[in-house]
């Protein structure tokens, strides 16, 4: 039989985010390396473990692929790593990550690139309050160069409202630290503790009623259908009633677990995976969501907040107008929507505007729920939910 999990740390949800081959992967990588070498919680998890493809990982009661565990001295982490940029926006920037805090990896040689700023605009635009900079590659920069990175990198910060004077800038090497290099070793230790001391641990909504946006469905031959994904609030036990909104079913939560391990109970911030009774496989989809049953009704018309990213932030060239389609991610959920953008009837890259938006079907929504604008496989928008309709 599994071990089950026990908790004894508090629990976070963290993220490397940053340009591409600026070095996410490698650190995380490092990073369960170093800790499991140091002989806490957690073991290593080699790079190709964490960019393998994502049927490769479907592998028991498996959680969100691109999830690592593992623990400091005073917590248990949740590590989310997203092989491409389109992977990060989906899973991170639609909240459905829900990060507590986030490892920002800048390249020491490369300084900050497009989707460096992408991430720090969109990590604010889904309410992600804290930062810690990992200036990685630094074995192979030059100090003078990497002190006008991290000038760059923190007024970055600063002009995203991050405070970036004060965020904690690190340098790191990750590919040093994961072929045991001492000094690079002891480096990723002080990345640690700067967010173990950096990012406070988030007031859980524990209280509310139960929700979680599904992230992935798998079937385990012999026990049924399994949905993952993090709890966003609330908690569940073995034996609730759950109702599975998009696929119109209410069923019981026959088993729960986090990492491969059986838990009783699952809270808000954990990744769990929830095996559901009588389920067939393909009524459910990544985009429903597990809640409580009759706790949230879905809705299509709401108001909105929305942030037209610009030309240079890797946005539209045009102005959008009324009748404008875009996808919406809201959640775990990919949504085409039409705007309404009221008097004015446009909006120009660059601009913040309240728009109206009627979705193709219903999800459920609230006011304060961010979400992304994506058209073309890339991030146009920005929003927050405002008022349903
Ligand atoms: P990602 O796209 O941000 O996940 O980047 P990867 O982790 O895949 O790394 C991209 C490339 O940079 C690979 O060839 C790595 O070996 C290299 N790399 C990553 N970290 C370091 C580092 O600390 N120092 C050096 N010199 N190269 C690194
Ligand atoms: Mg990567």
């Amino acid at each position: 039989p599994k071990t089950a999990y026990v908790r004894t740390k508090p629990h976070l949800n963290i993220g490397t985010m940053g340009h591409v081959d600026h070095g996410k992967t490698t650190l995380t990588a490092a990073i369960t390396k170093v800790l499991s070498d140091r002989g806490a919680g957690g073991a290593y998890t080699p790079f190709d473990r964490i960019d393998r493809a994502p049927e490769e990982a479907r592998r028991g009661i498996t959680i969100n692929i691109a999830h690592v565990e593992y623990e400091t001295d005073t917590r248990h982490y949740a590590h989310v790593d997203m092989p491409g940029h389109a992977d990060y926006v989906k899973n991170m920037v639609t909240g459905a990550a829900q990060l507590d805090g986030a490892i920002l990896v800048v390249s020491a040689l490369d300084g900050v690139m497009p989707q460096t700023a992408e991430h720090v605009l969109l990590a604010r635009q889904v309410g992600v309050d804290h930062i810690v900079v990992a200036l990685n590659k630094a074995d192979a920069g030059d100090d003078e160069l990497t002190d006008l990175v991290e000038l760059e990198v923190r007024e970055l910060l600063t002009a995203h409202g991050y405070g970036g004077d004060s965020a904690p800038v690190v340098r790191v090497s990750g590919l040093r630290a994961l072929e045991g290099d001492p000094r690079w070793t002891a480096a990723v230790e002080a990345l640690l503790d700067a967010v173990d001391t950096y990012v406070p641990m988030p007031v859980r909504y524990t209280d509310a009623p139960f929700l979680l946006p599904v992230e992935n469905v798998l079937t385990i031959s012999g026990r049924g259908t399994v949905v993952t994904g993090a709890v966003e609030r609330g908690a569940v036990r073995v034996g609730d009633r759950v109702e599975v909104l998009g696929a119109g079913i209410t069923t019981v939560v026959t088993g729960l677990e986090t990492f491969g391990k059986p838990m009783e109970a699952a809270e808000a911030g954990d990744s769990v995976a929830l095996l559901l009774r009588g389920v067939p496989r393909d009524s459910v989809r990544r985009g429903h969501v597990a809640a409580a049953p009759g706790s949230v009704t879905p809705s299509r018309c709401f108001r909105a907040q929305v942030y037209v990213l610009s030309a240079r932030e890797g946005g539209r060239t045009t102005p959008v107008s009324t009748g404008y389609r875009p996808q919406f991610y809201i959640r775990t959920a990919d949504v085409v929507g039409e705007v309404d953008l009221g008097g004015a009837g446009l909006a120009h890259p660059g601009d913040t505007v309240p728009v109206t938006v009627e979705l193709g079907r219903a999800v459920p929504l609230e006011p304060g729920l961010g979400f992304a604008i994506r058209e073309g496989g890339r991030t146009v928008g920005a929003g927050t939910v405002t008022a349903l309709l």
